[in-house]
């Protein structure tokens, strides 16, 4: 398999070397050469498949040999261990459940899946190979999950001490083994900067084997494909048109569908929904591309000003199409296949408490904006069709303010309510350099 930097279509890489550096040296972003539809025998056979058997067709379809079946077997079925329900909530709507993992988010697909596969490539490697990151909260809890105990592999995350919720720094300080947390005393940009120097400070490197769990990270996206798949299979292949609704920040889990749709997974349409930081909604409506700061709000893991994944987005529709990103005809080839819509967060509260009168579903503050876009685009669509809203998170990892929006307490799943009782390990730390590559040199 070979992968290409969207900044550079000559630039190319191995899926190892992708894997290993997750940004291009130019700064672009990694992408599959060749994605091209599956055969029909696939389509035909999909229904009875599981969604890990799915997952590792997609795979092998891919990565085209790069990786022996027997090996590739292991690293999916290993990576999808849990399961992804659609629930109908009314007639036209259902929901995509991606909270069954051990995080309770659906980047716990990526995370599990990073995780094996860069402990493949690993092998035969006498030295541990460190994954330094920065966490400002949700990020950090998944890779730690997802890393947990895995051969060869090393994972040390920085927080900012005070600064993530109490349940996040327990899912980051309490699981042991390979996974180290730092506390540091200061911001999450400090922790950020802090990573930075590890990955340009050649003395370290030089001893200690450092790579990142970053979330443009090519092996992250590819597995969160396959719950679109698995969505189709309980859908039904006789199932009114499909359209999936994507509550988005970085824009990650939209670019795995359209993946999924160029290998021929029957999708008539994409809804993405946003909070206040509406930057893809307003491109997708006047065509201008305007990034900036983020703004805080209820739905905050897509409190995201600059979506990294907006490249990976308009270079897929400029490839389809023969066109250069960001010309006008990208945007309107954009445009025909995404509807954009973006809510405050008093609609959004508002959208919660609505469902769960109406229909008796518990929706988290994210899946709850792309009700509201589902809403939005049945009112202004005349045809038929079955929209499926992707629930990124479980409702309880937001207790506090669920409970605040319904007036009322909620149940906790056993595995997150465990995490109250489970004892803190951290490594405080300043947020000076040298102490954490004191730390890396006398450990690894
Ligand atoms: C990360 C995250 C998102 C945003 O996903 P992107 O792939 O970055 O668009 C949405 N909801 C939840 C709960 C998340 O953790």
């Amino acid at each position: 398999m070979q992968l290409y930097s969207t900044n550079n279509p000559s630039l190319r890489a191995s899926l190892a070397e992708a894997v290993f550096q997750a940004l291009p040296p130019d700064r672009g972003l990694y992408m599959p050469l060749e994605v091209s539809p599956l055969p029909k025998s696939f389509f035909g056979a999909m229904t009875k498949m599981s969604m890990a058997e799915m997952g590792f067709r997609v795979c092998r379809h891919l990565f085209k040999g790069t990786i022996p079946d027997d090996d590739l077997e292991e690293i999916v079925y290993g990576a999808i261990n849990f399961p992804a329900p659609l629930v109908e909530i009314d007639g036209q709507i259902s929901v995509l459940e991606l909270f069954h993992g051990p995080s309770l988010a659906f980047k716990d697909f990526g995370a599990r899946f990073m995780a094996r596969l860069m402990s493949y490539f690993n092998r035969g490697n006498q030295q541990d190979l460190v994954i330094l990151v920065a966490t400002s909260g949700d990020t950090g809890g998944a890779v730690a999950a997802g890393f947990y105990d895995t051969p060869g592999i090393e994972v040390v995350i920085l927080y900012p001490s005070g600064k993530v919720s109490l349940l996040q720094e327990k899912q980051l300080t309490t699981l042991g083994k390979n996974v180290k947390a730092l506390e540091i005393d200061g911001t999450f940009d400090d922790c950020q900067a802090m990573v930075k120097q590890a990955f340009v400070d050649n003395e370290l490197r030089s001893k200690v084997r450092i790579s990142s769990a970053n979330s443009i990270n090519i092996s992250r996206l590819i597995p969160q494909s396959f719950y679109y798949f698995e969505a189709v299979r309980q859908a039904g292949m006789d199932s009114p048109p499909l359209v999936f609704c994507v509550p988005s920040g970085n824009f990650g889990n939209l670019t795995a569908g359209l993946l999924a749709q160029k290998m021929g997974l029957p999708i008539s349409h994409f809804i993405a929904a946003t909070n206040s930081n509406d930057v893809v909604p307003s491109y997708l409506e006047s065509g201008k591309y305007n990034p900036g700061p983020s703004t805080s709000t209820l739905s905050n893991a897509m409190d995201v000003g600059n979506p990294s994944n907006f490249m990976r987005m308009t270079d897929l529709y400029g490839q389809i199409n023969g066109l250069d990103p960001l010309k006008e005809s990208t945007w309107q080839a954009m445009q025909s296949s995404i509807s954009g819509y973006a809510f405050g967060d008093a609609e959004t509260e508002d959208a919660l408490r609505r469902v769960y009168l109406t229909h008796d579903y518990l929706l988290d503050p994210h899946g709850a904006v792309g009700y509201l876009a589902i809403e939005d685009h049945l009112r202004k669509s005349e045809k038929s069709m079955h929209a499926i809203l992707l629930e990124t998170a479980h409702p309880a990892k937001f207790k506090p303010d669920v409970e605040r929006i319904l007036g009322a307490s909620i149940a906790v799943p056993e595995r997150l309510a465990r995490l109250a009782d489970a004892k803190k390990e951290a490594f405080s730390m300043s947020t000076e350099y040298t102490e954490l590559k004191d730390f890396l040199l006398s450990r690894y």
